[in-house]
């Protein structure tokens, strides 16, 4: 088994940060309860404390700002095992913006442990203060000072509900114990440790003992986890009908394909027909969609990739086949242009200089909305890499399926010869 929960990496705080205290004591607490590294999850968010996820070798989940919390009471949720261990890294300013969901953790006793990580500022933005941040607090650089209390975090928790709500210093006695007791508390146990930003905030541990007027605390409350009862359920991929291999795939490597236009352009069902047919040709295939929040402007990307053999990366770096049939797409892919990629544009488009590039009327071929379609067909006809019949058969399922194989059909019939304007 192994046992330390940190890989060998650098931890990327600056010198005399308390997150690298934190850090490995946190490593050694776990150690000291022979807690398996893989039976840990580890949750965190933005700021310089949420960095610790690249130092860990357990599972880790990042998340948006103050979000953290939120995304732990799902874990632990689905978890749902005293053999696990949830842990939740957060800093000061994630805690204040995510209180509402760190009280409802605590009012439900969810068994996840939570260190709040209060060096009494927002260290990755420069020093503002938080809603922790002690009165008349002022860093170095802060415009402002902290006229109101700070929250009492650990207060605030107890009366919430919390199995444990502890508070210490970075390197006070306890220290290192209380670590221990959170990690072996059943249900929600929050540690808030006080430690400096020697970069914005506080230089000293002895100078942070006469800034932060906080005592430090270890409030219980003798009630059991909240767990949910097991339910038998199914997931959802058995709903999912089996597709079966019925063409035959010329493909030996993985291959990476990007799809660019515009949104509600047909990009999506494209990319969508294209991973299907390549599933039905005995292929593994992943489809992802980009697009804006619009929707119905801006670009649209379909990400698609066949491969013969499982795909456990469904990202695309360097695409070994790009195809772009409008602006908007154009502009949004371009920067992934690798010197190889096999590029297909529609002719409407100026390619880039120095790129051997595949270029035709796909727009007047199949129309706006079957201008990727078409492009994919003609791509399809010219590489014989899955089958058209493949492609055509998951057009056929489709509301619009007598149109979607008319296009298909019309496209990977044209010849290079026909079709390419510029190379
Ligand atoms: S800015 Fe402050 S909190 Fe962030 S790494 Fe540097 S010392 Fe630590």
């Amino acid at each position: 088994m192994q046992t330390s929960i940190l890989n060998d990496k650098k931890a990327p705080y600056c010198p005399g940060c308390g997150h690298t205290v934190i850090t490995h004591t946190i490593d050694k607490a776990l150690a000291a309860l022979e807690i398996n590294p893989l039976d840990v999850v580890a949750v965190s968010d933005i700021g310089c404390c949420g960095l610790v996820d690249g130092l860990l070798n357990c599972h880790t989940v990042h998340g948006l700002h103050g979000r953290s919390v939120a995304l732990a009471t799902g874990i632990a949720y689905g978890l749902n095992h005293p053999g696990k261990k949830v842990l939740v890294i957060q800093g000061d300013g994630g805690a204040t913006i995510g209180l509402q969901h760190l009280m409802e953790a605590a009012r439900q006793n969810l068994d996840l442990t939570l260190i709040v990580q209060n060096n009494l500022l927002y260290g990755m933005t420069g020093g503002q203060i938080s809603g922790l941040s002690p009165m008349q607090f002022k860093g170095e650089r802060m415009p402002e000072v902290q006229d109101v209390p700070g929250f009492d975090i650990c207060e605030l928790a107890h009366r919430a509900g919390a199995s444990l709500a502890a508070r210490t210093f970075v390197g006070d006695s306890n220290f290192n114990e209380l670590f221990r007791r959170a990690f072996q508390t059943e249900g929600f146990s929050l540690l808030e440790i006080v430690e400096p930003c020697p970069s914005h905030g506080i230089k000293k541990v002895l100078d942070l003992h006469r800034t932060a007027d906080y005592p430090a605390v270890e409030l219980r409350n003798e009630r059991p986890p909240h767990r949910t009862a097991p339910r038998e359920t199914t997931s959802l991929l058995d709903s999912l009908p089996l597709i079966r291999a019925r063409f035959s795939s010329n493909l030996r490597q993985r291959l990476e394909i990007v799809i660019a236009g515009s949104a509600g352009e047909g990009v999506q069902s494209c990319g969508d027909l294209l991973a299907y047919a390549g599933a039905t040709s005995g292929l593994y295939t992943t489809k992802k969609g980009a697009y804006p929040v619009t929707v119905g402007s801006g670009f649209s990307i379909a990400e698609v990739i066949l491969s013969r053999d499982r795909i456990c990366y469904t990202g695309i770096a360097a695409p070994g086949v790009m195809i772009i049939v409008s602006q908007d797409g154009y502009d949004a892919v371009k920067s992934r242009l690798g010197k190889d990629t096999y590029l297909l544009m529609d002719a409407s488009l100026a390619p880039p200089p120095g790129h051997c590039v595949i270029s035709g009327d796909f727009r007047k071929i199949g129309g706006k909305k079957g201008a990727a379609l078409a492009a994919v067909a003609f791509w399809i006809g010219q590489t014989d890499l899955i089958s058209i019949k493949a492609l055509e058969a998951a057009a056929g399922m489709h509301r619009h399926g007598d149109k979607l194989v008319a296009n298909i059909e019309s496209a990977s019939r044209i010849s290079k010869r026909e079709i390419m304007l510029e190379g």
